[in-house]
């Protein structure tokens, strides 16, 4: 754990390695071939989202962030980051969420309070965990220091609160609570991040702050990741890549240029002590950014050592 959180630290640059669960087992026999190629390149850790739909009866399932993230961690041999939400669950659920990583042997975890499913509004009770900063209080509670903990970061605030300096208060509060580092929510300018930390820095957040990339691989993605997270697209990308939304190459490649020169500049600013990838479950962009980038330590493709066992039932 010590070691980990001096190379999160470090000067070397790193890079991480985000993934979601699969709807299928199809999907996770294909999700781990990419992990292992990817792999190859020696991240410092892969993270594994987290959906509403990992309640503690479904943790087995081949589909389950949890179980996503054992295999990651206790078949392919990679440092593990599992994210979990606190909200829509009762304090008892999340104990046990934290039970079972604990058994699995995950060390790490991003604490979030996720947001309130479509059509469900949430309506924390005095014992629920309301907030992030009440997550990673609870996990310090419960586990002290087992956990590696990281939380959410906003470049241009979260879209909820009413001003981006209320939510630098409350990543302070939630950092204060026992986070060991941030990572960022995409953004789409080096700028953006840049002033970020800095502003975080006079919000006396010292802790290593780690840019979140997405590398555009396609227009609809694009356009349904930036809904989600609620950003707008800038102008000057929307005009480039709106005369080639129907060239699914053509877009990659040039997200795969975007990435590069925005790593480079991070790397370059000595404000990014690493970079975390969201990979989108795809290994094509990642990987040639991270070659151009110089940071893949190895390029040697390799297939599971298994095949899917034939009892798993298909979860969609
Ligand atoms: P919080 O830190 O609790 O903040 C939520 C809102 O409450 C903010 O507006 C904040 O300003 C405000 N706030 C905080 N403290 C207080 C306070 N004391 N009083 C009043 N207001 C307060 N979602 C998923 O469902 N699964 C994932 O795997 C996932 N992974 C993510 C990974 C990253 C790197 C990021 C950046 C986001 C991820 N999300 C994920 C999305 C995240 O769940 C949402 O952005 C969610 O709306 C906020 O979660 P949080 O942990 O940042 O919440």
């Amino acid at each position: 754990i010590e070691q980990m959180k001096a190379q999160i630290a470090s000067k070397d640059p790193w890079f991480s390695l985000e993934f979601f669960p699969p709807k299928t087992m199809e999907g996770a026999y294909d999700l781990f071939q990419r992990m292992k190629i990817l792999a190859q390149g020696q991240p410092l850790f892969c993270d594994v989202t987290w959906h509403p739909s990992n309640q503690p009866g479904n943790m087995e399932k081949p589909t389950s962030s949890m179980c996503v993230a054992s295999t990651m961690l206790n078949y392919l041999n990679i440092q593990t980051m599992l994210h979990v939400t606190c909200c829509h669950q009762p304090k008892q659920n999340i104990k046990e969420h934290l039970i079972t990583a604990k058994k699995q042997g995950i060390r790490n975890i991003l604490a979030l309070r996720g947001d309130s499913l479509p059509g469900q509004e949430w309506n924390p009770k005095d014992n629920d965990l309301t907030h992030a900063k009440d997550f990673v209080k609870f996990i310090k509670d419960e586990h002290e220091d087992h956990f590696v903990i990281a939380v959410a970061g906003y470049p241009v605030g979260h879209p909820e609160c009413p001003s981006y300096e209320d939510d630098l208060r409350y990543l302070k509060e939630k950092v204060d609570a026992g986070a060991d580092f941030v990572i960022s929510q995409l953004f789409f300018d080096v700028k953006t991040f840049i002033n970020f930390v800095a502003d975080c820095r006079k919000f006396k957040i010292t802790c290593p702050i780690i840019p979140g990339i997405l590398p555009i691989q396609s227009y609809d993605s694009l356009r349904h990741i930036s809904k989600l997270a609620k950003l707008e697209v800038p102008k000057n990308i929307v005009d480039t890549i709106q005369p080639i939304k129907d060239n699914d190459e053509a877009i990659r490649n040039f997200g795969i240029f975007q990435a590069v020169e925005m790593c480079r500049a991070l790397l370059n600013s000595d404000h990014a002590p690493g970079l975390h990838f969201y990979t989108l479950n795809r290994d094509y962009a990642t990987n040639s950014i991270l070659k151009q980038l110089g940071l893949l330590t190895a390029d040697i493709q390799r297939t599971l050592p298994w095949k899917p066992s034939a009892n798993y039932a298909r979860m969609d």
